[in-house]
């Protein structure tokens, strides 16, 4: 069954079934009411009567009495000590012959008399003989049944009428829940075939959790188009990117094959060149898969951390590896929850970056400022032109190919940092002057920092 359909029916069903159960207590409550009403005037006029009957002292006049307080379709009878009927009056035919006899155990009884109920109740008296007899009167509920179709009649009418705005109510909703859900099958189906990134249309007022589903699937359907526009360019920066190591190592294995043979300083320039670009391709490669795993949210555990701990490891690495000083200055002990493995990766790329456009010492600066955590890396080389700062980040960017010919590098350490930042929930700032050096600072966001 369609969502729309089971919202229609469902709704609808409940309603009915409210109404009902609202109208079934509505009766009984009258019901219960009008023949309680009733039991109250019959006690009423029969406690008049044993007033009027007290007094009395002849039977004659008593039967009168009883004649005068005989209640519409009714009647009276007076029964005497040893169950002999005394006397008898009635208002509606028949009833003398068929008295409905009353429980003289509960208040009133009610009885089924021709079609109607009859209720009876029976009370002590004194009859004017000075005997104490029992006085019972019983009256047919002629009205009360009227009454009480009436009602059923009424409450069946409102209950039928009120179904029609039900109805259509309920066909409201469930178009009001579904278009939005329709109008997402139908984006999805159409990008599905048409291999694009569909939107739908939703007001840009609304703030309900319809509209925020639509303007969260229009979101998703940008960030999924920028995540493949991204993967588009990254395979084919790659290949281009791999295109060169591979037509060098070409015409340098052509070169060997034509003269190498003859001249060995050229066999071994040949193999040199060939060996250069086989190392960096295959940096470039393991740089590649680098940026692939550090996307995954998955592989960031964070952990309570000695970030001083992480620095100097990195410094150290980069020391043993190059023997560059490196000095750290700041604080001795700081820690923080943080993926550490991630971090130190993400400082030996800072590092070896500094390394390799600087000859002077390297200087990394701690500081804890309000809810961040500051690791500068200071160095003083070439610098950054500043066209170039806002390019960094991108996959394979290289500022001067000519003057990182020398140093290698794929252009894809600083897309990697960036990953890495964004893993850890920290921003990377960085700040650079032409022949003076670089500053490229870590912001890591930490509301629990302790030392
Ligand atoms: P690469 O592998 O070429 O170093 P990166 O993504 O790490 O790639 O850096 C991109 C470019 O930014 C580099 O080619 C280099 O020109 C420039 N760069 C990065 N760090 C520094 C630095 N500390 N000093 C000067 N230039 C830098």
């Amino acid at each position: 069954m369609k969502l729309k359909n089971k919202i229609h029916s469902l709704s609808t069903l409940m309603m009915l079934i409210l109404l009902i159960l609202s109208n079934l207590g509505i009766y009984f409550t009258f019901d219960r009411t009008q023949h309680k009403t009733e039991y109250s005037q019959l006690l009423g006029s029969a406690k008049e009567l044993t007033v009027a009957l007290s007094k009395m002292t002849d039977e004659e006049e008593a039967e009168i009495i009883l004649r005068a307080y005989v209640p519409p379709n009714g009647a009276l009878r007076i029964v005497g000590k040893n169950g002999n009927e005394v006397l008898s009056v009635q208002s509606m035919e028949g009833l003398d012959r068929n008295f409905p006899v009353p429980d003289k155990s509960e208040q009133y009884t009610l009885v089924p008399y021709n079609g109607y109920e009859a209720l009876s109740i029976a009370i002590p008296t004194i009859w004017p003989t000075g005997e104490v007899v029992q006085l019972e009167v019983t009256q047919v509920l002629t009205d009360l049944k009227a009454n009480l179709r009436l009602l059923k009649m009424v409450m069946i009418g409102i209950t039928l009428f009120a179904m029609i705005p039900i109805i259509i109510s309920s066909i409201t909703l469930g178009r009001i829940v579904t278009q939005p859900i329709e109008k997402l099958i139908q984006a999805m189906t159409d990008s599905r075939r048409s291999g694009t990134f569909q939107q739908i249309v939703v007001p840009e007022k609304g703030k309900d959790e319809l509209t925020q589903m639509g303007q969260t699937f229009n979101e998703l359907m940008v960030q999924l188009e920028q995540n493949y526009r991204k993967q588009e360019k990254f395979v084919s920066d790659a290949s281009h990117e791999l295109k060169t190591p591979i037509t060098v190592i070409d015409s340098y294995a052509r070169l060997l094959e034509r003269r190498g043979m003859d001249k060995p300083e050229i066999a071994l320039e040949a193999l040199a060149a060939i060996r250069n670009e086989t190392k960096r391709m295959t940096e470039m490669i393991e740089q590649m898969l680098d940026l692939a795993r550090n996307n995954e949210p998955a592989s960031y555990i964070f952990e309570e951390t000695d970030i001083r701990v992480i620095v100097d490891d990195a410094a150290q690495m980069i020391t043993s590896a190059y023997g560059r000083a490196v000095q750290i200055k700041g604080l001795d002990q700081l820690i923080l929850s943080t993926d550490g493995t991630h971090l130190k990766q993400l400082l030996i790329i800072l590092l070896d970056n500094a390394r390799k456009y600087s000859d002077r010492e390297i200087d990394v600066e701690m500081e804890e400022r309000n809810e961040y955590v500051r690791i500068s890396i200071q160095d003083y080389g070439k610098g950054i032109p500043e066209k170039d700062i806002p390019y960094l980040f991108d996959r394979f960017y290289r500022v001067d190919e000519d003057r990182n010919r020398k140093t290698g590098g794929t252009g894809l350490g600083l897309a990697i940092a960036n990953e890495i930042a964004i893993g850890l929930g920290a921003k990377l700032d960085i700040e650079s002057k032409e022949d003076e050096g670089t500053k490229i600072t870590i912001w890591l966001l930490n509301a629990s920092v302790s030392q």
